[in-house]
This record gives C-alpha cells, sequence and structure tokens, in this order.
C-alpha cells in the first residue's frame, strides 16, 4: 500500500497525515474548508520542526515527508487513486455517513475505507457502504505523532483480511495496534468516558475540589494528567456525546452524563478549546492557568 486519502484535516486529521506521509505513503489530505487545510499544512510543518530539532528525523525527511502531502477540497478528486481511505472529520453520525456514502462511490474498487470515529457504530458506517467488508474502525490517539496506540475495531461484517491488513499497516507507522469489537465506545472509551464522569459526579457532588480530584489520579494512579484537564482538553461538548453514545447503546444508567457536565456544555464552557472548562487557559494556548471553579 502506498496511496492513503485522510478527509478532515482538523486536530486529528493533520496529525494521521503526518504519521502516513513520514513513513513514506502519499497523502491525499482533504477538508470542505480551504482554511483548515492550509492550517493543517503549517501545523504539521511545525510539528516536523519540533522533530528536527529534537533530532528524531532530519530536514531531508522532513522535506521528504511534506512533499508527500497533497490537499483536496473535494472528496471524489482526493480519493480517486487511494488505497486507503482514513476518515477523520467532525464527530457526527449523519455527517459520516453521508462522507462513507461519498467514499463507497469515488474510491477505487477494493479500497479499505476506515474511519478516526470515537464512538459512532462501524456496524452502522459499514452498513452505508457497498463493502461493509472492507469497512473498520482505526481510532488514533491525540496527538497522534507522540501516542503509539491504534484502536483498531472489527465492525459486525469486517473481513479478517482487512483487519490484518490494517494492524500490519499500524506497525509499519511505528504504532501499537489493539483490535476490538465493535460495541459502544469501543474499548478506549468506554473505560475513560465513566472514569471522567465520575471525577465530575465527585466534583459536583463536593467530594474535592478540582486540583484535588485531579492531584489524586495523578499521584495516586500515576496518570499523566488528571481526568477534568484531560476531559477539558479532549473537550467537554466531545465528552458529554460519548457518554451518550455509551448510555444509549447500553441501556444501562451507570452511563448517564453528570449534570454539571451538561451544565457546563450549554453554558459553552468546553475546555481548552473555549478557554474554560475545569480550568481557564490562556488564549490560543493550552497552558492551564487556574482551576476555574463551579456552580452546580
Ligand atoms: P476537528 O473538528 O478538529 O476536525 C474536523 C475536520 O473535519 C474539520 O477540519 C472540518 O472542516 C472537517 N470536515 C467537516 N465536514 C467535512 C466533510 N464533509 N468533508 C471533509 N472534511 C470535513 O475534529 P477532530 O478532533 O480532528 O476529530 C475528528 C474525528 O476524530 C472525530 O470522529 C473524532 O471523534 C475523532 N477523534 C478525535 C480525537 C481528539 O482528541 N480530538 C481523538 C480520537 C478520535
Amino acid at each position: 500500500m502506498k496511496k492513503v486519502a485522510v478527509i478532515g484535516a482538523g486536530t486529528m486529521g493533520n496529525g494521521i497525515a503526518h504519521v502516513f506521509a513520514q513513513s513514506g505513503f502519499t497523502v491525499s489530505l482533504i477538508d470542505v474548508s480551504q482554511q483548515q487545510l492550509d492550517k493543517a499544512v503549517a501545523t504539521i510543518g511545525k510539528n516536523f520542526d519540533r522533530q528536527v530539532a529534537k533530532g528524531s528525523i532530519t530536514e531531508e525527511a522532513k522535506a521528504a515527508a511534506l512533499k508527500n502531502i497533497t490537499t483536496f477540497t473535494t472528496l471524489e478528486e482526493g480519493v480517486r487513486e487511494a488505497e486507503l481511505v482514513v476518515e477523520a472529520a467532525t464527530e457526527n453520525v449523519d455527517l459520516k455517513l453521508s462522507i462513507f456514502q461519498q467514499m463507497d462511490a469515488h474510491a477505487p474498487q477494493g479500497c479499505i475505507l476506515a474511519t478516526n470515529t470515537s464512538s459512532i457504530s462501524i456496524t452502522k458506517i459499514a452498513a452505508v457502504t457497498s463493502r461493509p467488508e472492507l469497512v473498520i474502525g482505526m481510532h488514533f490517539m491525540n496527538p497522534v505523532p507522540v501516542m503509539k496506540l491504534v484502536e483498531i475495531i472489527n465492525g459486525y461484517a469486517t473481513s479478517a483480511a482487512v483487519t490484518t491488513t490494517i494492524v500490519e499497516l499500524s506497525k509499519q507507522l511505528g504504532k501499537v495496534p489493539c483490535v476490538v469489537n465493535d460495541y459502544p465506545g469501543f474499548i478506549a472509551n468506554r473505560i475513560l468516558m465513566p472514569m471522567i464522569n465520575e471525577a465530575i459526579y465527585s466534583l459536583f457532588e463536593g467530594v474535592a475540589g478540582v486540583e484535588e480530584i485531579d492531584t489524586v489520579m495523578k499521584l495516586g494512579m500515576a496518570h499523566p494528567m488528571g481526568p477534568l484537564q484531560l476531559a477539558d482538553f479532549i473537550g467537554l461538548d466531545v465528552c458529554l456525546s460519548i457518554l451518550h453514545v455509551l448510555h444509549d447503546g447500553f441501556g444501562n444508567p451507570k452511563y448517564a452524563p453528570c449534570p454539571l457536565l451538561v451544565n457546563m456544555v450549554m453554558a459553552k464552557k468546553l475546555g481548552v478549546k473555549t478557554g474554560e472548562g475545569f480550568y481557564t487557559y490562556t488564549p490560543g494556548s493550552k497552558d492551564l492557568v487556574v482551576s476555574a471553579g463551579f456552580r452546580k
């Protein structure tokens, strides 16, 4: 496999394009917004500069990797020659179903269609295509160039050969693949989101403050970041929507989102991206300033 298309040039799409380009694949990076594409290429350049400064790649390797990336604003053109398409567009089920129908219509026969979705059913996405056996979840972690894990999700109809191909490909990218089955939240978010929700409940019920909760989990459990700070990084709206997927998918009240999370999302306190969540952040940066306090 040599030719890959990545759909969506946001946080994840630029990272996915980065790792494929660095491993010698030609990458068509597709987004509906030219501005997002320009921003993504600039981000990829900066991230490569950081790798050069650290000595993990050479200037020549950086230049070669950047040359591997071409940008497109139309899906038809971008996927035309792809052997694999990785979809990393906005987490919205109707949008993903529509993109997969277009991918199916325009990608070559035999091209594998993967999605980086955090929570949407692979089986549901596969069912709108004419090739469900070639549809698979390829869930990279943020930041993609740094994080080793790729959670590979088998849909109900995914063929064993496709799983093997994506496992081998992930290794080729220097990642560690883990294969799981398609149930709500897969593994990563099925375990992570209830932990984050419980941390929010602990705050909501007044068991402890923001910093105390995060400190207990950082120092007590050796987590690099506390659950409330991690929620701010992921985006509180994203956490809420994944909890809805778990709650609806399993029909179990243990996944019900904490009312404080619901309120914060309604108040648009979404974490790093809006400058305030459980902590406040310097505008335009991820620097944590102070814990923001909260209202019940
Ligand atoms: P993002 O909002 O940063 O980027 C989404 C991009 O998709 C935007 O650039 C947008 O213009 C583009 N887009 C929207 N509609 C499109 C279309 N029809 N065709 C092409 N591009 C389109 O989102 P993100 O955080 O990069 O998330 C992307 C996917 O990755 C989601 O499915 C998300 O659940 C998943 N994911 C996110 C994270 C994370 O930490 N952010 C981690 C793992 C997985």
